[in-house]
């Protein structure tokens, strides 16, 4: 047997941008496209945009973000900036997915930007950005717009993964990795994500029809029961949006969700990975529910970050996911800790802290009004911050209404 070679990095730079416009958005003809992206991620950004004209944009619009420039603002701007957010910019966006734009974010931030700076700030600065973002995140999260999220590795984010290797080789280390967990390294990326969305499929099927009303997470630091939400939906890999698009909200991805009961949430958990959240890394979680709220709450560190995100509001100290993702998914298997939410949380059976997806719902939640999604268990807040509860050493069980407890998942693998 020989091993083929891997492609020149333009070439999987390309089948990227191609997976993230084909798979990530399943983009139509005749849509206008809004993107974020880090400066860092230029090259990556182009060349999506390059793929979404060929794929029949009518116009593909771009902000970027400047780490320089918010390190600026910490500098100099004066204390009352920090409760002010671009509103207008994200009123904007909202107006842009009502009207049929698909959305595509690509993260590859500094993990550790604003980890110098005074909490208070940066808790003020996010929770104005939070507040001004609600319009554009309850259109993202309700799926009414195709959208994905994709990563380019950049500069800073490599150096905090492989602190220990000189830059470039940091940087082509993670872009490797990047690569690999994107699913882009094969003979034909689209058709291999269509394999893998057919497995996360029949995955969630068998999970809806156990039907658990609760699932019990057990192993060193953790004995958690998560209640399900009622008439919960287990959702993975692929979805259909409000518009009828098909699309990859996550590259990559390899876990399955759904929506927990926010009143429904006892015991005790330990984080198994740590949480980097907007420039700041919170470790060594360990946190009490009772009745579905957090009671108590301990970080080795960043615990001064964690509480303030959990004071955000009533939401924010209960939950509004759960997902399973096996120990030995690609991304575990690497044995790297990513410091991005979007790759960690593949590596890891997780819970997020904050809003729940009203599309975890049987028939996607259409039509359910938010009095409804809120009678069935559904978690509203500002935040949605997913954290990893799930390793090797943690076994999953499913209950059903009568208290059976079913095995679903042992040391981390699916049963
Ligand atoms: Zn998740
Ligand atoms: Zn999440």
């Amino acid at each position: 047997m020989t091993a083929t070679p891997l492609p020149a990095f333009p070439e999987r730079l390309d089948r990227l941008a191609e997976v993230a416009v084909r798979v990530g958005l399943g983009l139509k003809p005749g849509q206008e496209l809004v993107m974020t992206a880090p400066l860092d991620a230029v090259p990556l950004a182009r060349a999506i945009t390059e793929h979404a004209y060929r794929a029949g944009a009518s116009l593909v619009t771009t902000f970027y973000a400047d780490d320089a420039a918010t390190l600026a603002r910490f500098a100099h701007a004066s204390d009352e900036a920090f409760d002010h957010a671009a509103g207008w910019l994200y009123s904007g966006m909202a107006d842009a997915y009502r009207s049929g734009a698909a959305r595509l974010a690509i993260s590859g931030d500094n993990p550790s930007l604003l980890a110098g700076q005074d909490p208070a700030k940066v808790a003020r600065a996010n929770r104005a950005r939070s507040r001004a973002y609600v319009p554009a995140l309850e259109l993202i999260a309700g799926f009414s717009t195709n959208w994905t999220i994709v990563s380019a590795a950049t500069k800073p984010w490599a150096r905090t993964v492989f602190p220990d290797l000189p830059e470039d080789e940091a940087l082509a280390r993670l872009w490797d990795a990047v690569f690999a967990a994107s699913r882009i390294d094969g003979p034909d990326p689209v058709s291999a994500w269509e394999s893998h969305n057919a497995d996360l499929r029949a995955r969630t099927e068998r999970l809806n029809a156990s039907r658990f009303s609760a699932l019990r997470f057990t192993g060193p630091g953790t004995n958690l029961t998560v209640g399900l939400a009622d008439d919960h939906e287990w959702c993975g890999g692929a979805t259909t949006a409000k518009n009828g698009i098909v699309c990859n909200a996550n590259i990559p991805t390899e876990e399955v969700f759904t929506t927990p009961h926010k009143d429904r949430v006892e015991g005790i958990v330990t984080s198994t990975k740590p949480l980097s959240y907007q420039g700041t890394l919170i470790d060594g979680i360990r946190v009490r529910f009772a009745e579905g709220r957090i009671v108590e709450a301990t970080a080795r560190t960043g615990a001064d970050v964690l509480a303030k995100v959990l004071e955000t509001d009533e939401g924010a100290a209960r939950l509004g996911e759960v997902a399973l993702v096996p120990a030995s998914s690609a991304i575990s298997a690497s044995g790297l800790l990513f410091y991005n939410t979007l790759y960690d949380e593949n590596a890891a059976s997780h819970i997020a802290l904050g809003q729940a997806y009203s599309k975890c719902f049987r028939n996607g939640g259409e039509g359910l009004s938010e009095a409804e999604l809120s009678e069935r268990g559904a978690n509203r807040s500002l935040i949605h911050i997913d954290w990893m509860i799930g390793s090797a050493d943690i076994d999953v069980d499913g209950l059903t209404s009568d208290g059976e407890a079913v095995p679903v998942m042992r040391k981390g693998e699916w049963v």
